[in-house]
C-alpha cells in the first residue's frame, strides 16, 4: 500500500487523483483531483491550497449545443 498517495477530498472525502502537471513559473507541487465533486487542491511556496473546479459534461461541448432537438 502507498500512504503517500491517500489523499480524501477536503470536501466530500472521496479519494482523489494525483494529477502531474508543469506550469512554468508557478512551483505548484501535489496537486489533486477529487473526480465527484472536482475540488482542486495543491501545496505551494505559501502552503496548501484548495478550490473548486468546474465540471465540463461531455454532451456540452462549445459549437456543438442542439436546443429543441429531441
Ligand atoms: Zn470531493
Amino acid at each position: 500500500m502507498d500512504s503517500s498517495v491517500n489523499l480524501r477530498c477536503p470536501k466530500c472525502g472521496a479519494q482523489m487523483e494525483p494529477i502531474e502537471i508543469a506550469v512554468e513559473g508557478l512551483p505548484i507541487e501535489q496537486l489533486r483531483l477529487c473526480p465527484d465533486c472536482y475540488v482542486v487542491e495543491w501545496n505551494d511556496a505559501k502552503g496548501g491550497h484548495i478550490d473548486q473546479g468546474v465540471p465540463v459534461p461531455k454532451d456540452h461541448l462549445p459549437g456543438g449545443v442542439k436546443s429543441g432537438e429531441a
